[in-house]
């Protein structure tokens, strides 16, 4: 598993505390930033995230809800918002990781305790048994 997989999925399923992933997500280069945005992106649709989602996310963001991330995710459709987010200039690359990793919590917690309910065989569900 990869390490920015690891940290994603950590906090969705709170093992890691989202100050501290933001403080790793800050030090990696820029052009690794945009990865790791794309990659939540990638998680948040394969857990289906909605517009609801998104507004709990940004509520638990520490984000202004008027910043841009913020708004573009509380929209609905939220899928078609996602991509663009990336899209954004690097100044809103951290605001965009804390949005966005979030609101993919909430759309996986859902998921996790409506469809895995602890028993999936989905890796990134499984931590402690992969370290
Ligand atoms: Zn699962």
């Amino acid at each position: 598993m990869k390490e920015s997989e690891r940290i994603i999925n950590e906090i969705a399923q709170g093992l890691r505390g989202l100050d501290e992933g933001a403080v790793w997500f800050s030090g990696l280069p820029q052009n690794e930033q945009k990865r790791v945005l794309r990659e939540v992106v990638s998680y948040a649709m394969q857990a289906h995230l909605t517009a609801e989602d998104g507004r709990e996310g940004v509520r638990q963001s520490g984000v202004k809800p008027t910043a841009n991330p913020a708004v573009m995710i509380s929209l609905d459709p939220p899928r078609e918002r996602l991509g663009r987010i990336v899209q954004l200039p690097p100044g809103e690359y951290v605001r965009a990781f804390r949005v966005l990793v979030s609101a993919f919590a909430v759309a996986d917690t859902r998921r996790r305790n409506e469809s895995c309910r602890g028993t999936c065989g989905h890796s990134w569900h499984n931590l402690s048994a992969n370290s």
